[in-house]
């Protein structure tokens, strides 16, 4: 995990070199005072969640304090935060526990839930997930029906205005909300999330359900599902996607809330720039190939075996904004691209109308981050390479008629 640790580190470093370049050190030096000041009040308020000390928990886990620095060295670059602020983000992850959340879960498979709790072998990320105060979570406490609902009207009482909301998949619209209720009277999502948002300091969306729809939104979207941010005004909203979301960027948020009091900066789809500033393809260990025009052709042929560019296959990476492939999934261990299949777009809106099939994208139009579009796939590396990228362009339209083709047979 420290290796690991510090190669993440590495990457965030030098990509947040390029990032960050507007910001000078008087910025970060004011940011500093400020989370300073609010990491001491935050020590003298009592805490909610677990009582246990983090430094205790880590050690029963077997993790050193040197693991942990490492571990806070690498969120810190994480959190695009210059070097000086390690022993704060530190301070932070011990103060956890004073920021009240609460979750609840609408339209959805519990994937982000089940991230969330990771805990078969659980690195520091989930063990700090362990120790916020989760003050109500449908899945995973005790009660259910009538004293469920207490808990969770005690929790919006005694925490009013100061809680973070995390919702965790897509709210249904069409006929008044009726396709998704909660609770022993009936009350559609739609009605307690908006009764909920309205006391909460923000609202963290977890998963792409919950940020743009996913899956319940694809077409034809007979329940009328949409994400949070199309249905809620007037509160700060952070959209992390993916399917699940990753536990880091969970931490990341909530770390960010607890030293800053802010909400961190957001791109156009209201996701953190922290963990969406980076386009999947650029950090890709298969990128090499992509450049080098050595490319997966079919499922288990030589350029599978060699670990090729899955472009050929429908890798969306070129065209997503995730940090998945610098920190990876799974203790670290691996993720999607790294095990054979093709990024599928995941924290992108509409990935499962749009991305989610295993052929090139023949028209594919690259979002910046900022909104707007930055390129066309032909421009996007693929220009470096021009027999590789008309040999890709013909591939990707031969690959569109193709499946365009079947298309219109199964309809028929
Ligand atoms: S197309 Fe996919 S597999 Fe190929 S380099 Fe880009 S992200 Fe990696
Ligand atoms: S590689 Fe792509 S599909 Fe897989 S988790 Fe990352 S963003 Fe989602």
């Amino acid at each position: 995990m420290t290796d690991r640790a510090e190669a993440v580190k590495r990457v965030f470093t030098a990509k947040n070199s390029r990032v960050d370049t507007n910001r000078g050190e008087r910025y970060y030096k004011e940011l500093y005072v400020r989370c300073k000041k609010r990491i001491e009040e935050l020590k003298s308020m009592e805490s909610f969640g677990s009582k246990a000390e983090l430094s205790e928990i880590l050690s029963d886990e077997g993790y050193s304090r040197r693991d942990f620095m490492k571990w806070t060295s690498a969120t810190t670059a994480m959190l695009m935060l210059p070097g000086f602020f390690e022993p704060l983000v530190a301070e932070a992850a011990e103060m956890m526990n004073r920021i009240p959340v609460i979750w609840v879960e609408y339209q959805d498979c519990a994937g982000n839930t089940e991230a969330f709790i990771r805990s078969d072998g659980p690195k520091i990320d989930d063990i700090i997930l362990d120790i916020i105060s989760l003050e109500f979570h449908e899945t995973l406490m005790a009660p259910a029906g009538f004293q469920a609902e207490r808990q969770l009207d005690d929790a919006r009482e005694t925490f009013k205005g100061k809680y973070l909301l995390f919702v965790e998949g897509a709210i249904p619209l069409a006929e008044n909300g009726i396709y998704g209720t909660t609770g022993p009277a009936g009350e559609t999502f739609i009605e307690q999330l908006t009764s909920l948002a309205a006391d909460a300091a923000a609202i963290v969306a977890v998963g792409t359900c919950a940020t743009f729809g996913g899956v319940p939104a694809a077409s034809p979207n007979p329940t009328g599902a949409k994400g949070v941010m199309d249905v809620i005004n007037g509160k700060p909203i952070i959209n992390i996607p993916a399917c699940p979301a990753n536990p880091a960027n969970m931490v990341g948020v909530i770390l960010h809330y607890v030293l800053t009091g802010q909400i961190p900066e957001l791109d156009s789809l209201l996701r953190p720039k922290f963990a969406f500033g980076y386009r999947i393809h650029d950090n890709c260990e298969r990128r090499a190939h992509f450049d080098a025009g050595e490319f997966v052709e079919e499922w288990g042929d030589e350029g599978a075996k060699n670990n090729f560019c899955l472009y050929k296959m429908g890798c969306k990476g070129p065209m997503t904004f995730n940090n998945c492939s610098i920190i990876r999934y799974n203790e670290s261990v691996s993720w999607p691209v790294g095990v054979g299949h093709g990024c599928i777009g995941c924290s992108e809106p509409d990935f499962w109308d749009k991305y989610a099939y295993e052929r090139p994208m023949a028209d594919a139009n690259i979002k910046a981050p900022a909104g707007g579009v930055e390129k066309s796939v032909d421009e996007f590396g693929l220009g470096i390479l021009t027999a590789t990228g008309i040999g890709i362009a013909i591939h990707a339209a031969a690959s569109l008629f193709a499946g365009k083709k079947s298309d219109g047979e199964d309809a028929s």
